[in-house]
């Protein structure tokens, strides 16, 4: 087992499906407390039973990140539950890949509401109890994408440069309540990312680039990485791409 993960309590926003799904599975054999929010609760409780069949402890609460009030839920059920929170991962996300003159005007909105919003309430919803307390870290998932902008990728990448931008400002500022910040930055990851992708052009595209999609447990790793450090050390940032990937 990692050291220092054992009986921490980690939230973990998206937890339904991908790369939030492996992120709990594999925090809970390394003996964490995992809280997972999404809105699909049939996807949540088969997770949690798995979990807890194999030995972890895992509870669940319908979260839209969207809204804050569901993110403030999502913290309250979890301090409610486990007595506290030690980690916040931000990691729902939506990425849905078009050309700006397709002005998919519902698209763009989902974008912002999901990737940028709902980081900043997950942020909200954590950051006074993480000051209170002079002890917590936050890790959000940005992406490749939050690096480098592509042909469709424009309101997806400007979600993601914000999420890295929203982080850096959080570490220069937390500093005094010992909270740490870690930005996971992913490349091409197996997941459901794409499926709902409805532009033709952008599902060609992505198509093209599944052949090198690298399983989400290497996410899972990063973040026990960054989270079994010890709290004197940060690890602000971790890039994670496959080897084939450009
Ligand atoms: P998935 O589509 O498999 O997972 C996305 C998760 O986000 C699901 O659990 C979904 O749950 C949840 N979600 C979406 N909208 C909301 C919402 N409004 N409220 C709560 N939860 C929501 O994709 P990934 O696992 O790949 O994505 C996870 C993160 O990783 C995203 O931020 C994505 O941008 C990022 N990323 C992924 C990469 C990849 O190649 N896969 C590369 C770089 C970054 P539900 O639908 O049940 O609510």
């Amino acid at each position: 087992k990692t050291i220092n993960l054992g009986g921490k309590v980690a939230v973990i926003t998206g937890a339904s499906s991908g790369i939030g799904k492996a992120i709990a599975t594999y925090l809970a054999s390394q003996g964490v407390i995992v809280s997972l929010g999404a809105r699909r609760m049939d996807k949540l409780d088969e997770l949690q039973s798995q979990i807890t069949f194999q030995g972890g402890n895992a509870s669940v609460w319908l979260t839209d990140v969207t809204q804050k009030e569901s993110v403030n839920g999502l913290i309250q059920h979890t301090l409610d539950t486990f007595g506290q929170v030690d980690v916040m991962i931000n990691n729902a996300g939506v990425m849905l890949l078009s050309k700006l003159e397709e002005l998919r005007f519902e698209e763009w909105d989902a974008m912002i509401d999901t990737n940028l919003k709902g980081i900043l309430y997950g942020i909200g919803a954590a950051l006074p109890y993480f000051k209170a307390r002079k002890e917590g870290h936050f890790i959000n998932v940005s992406s490749l994408s939050g690096h480098r902008v592509d042909p469709t990728s424009a309101v997806y990448s400007a979600t993601k440069f914000a999420v890295r931008a929203l982080s850096e400002g959080l570490r220069q500022e937390v500093k005094p309540y010992n909270i740490r910040t870690t930005i996971i930055s992913p490349g091409v990851i197996q997941s459901e990312l794409t499926q709902a992708i409805t532009d033709p052009y952008a599902k060609e595209m992505v198509k093209g680039m599944e052949g090198m999609a690298i399983s989400a447990d290497a996410i899972a790793h990063a973040v026990a990485y960054a989270m079994s450090q010890p709290q004197d050390i940060d690890i602000s940032e971790l890039i994670i791409r496959p080897t084939a990937q450009p």
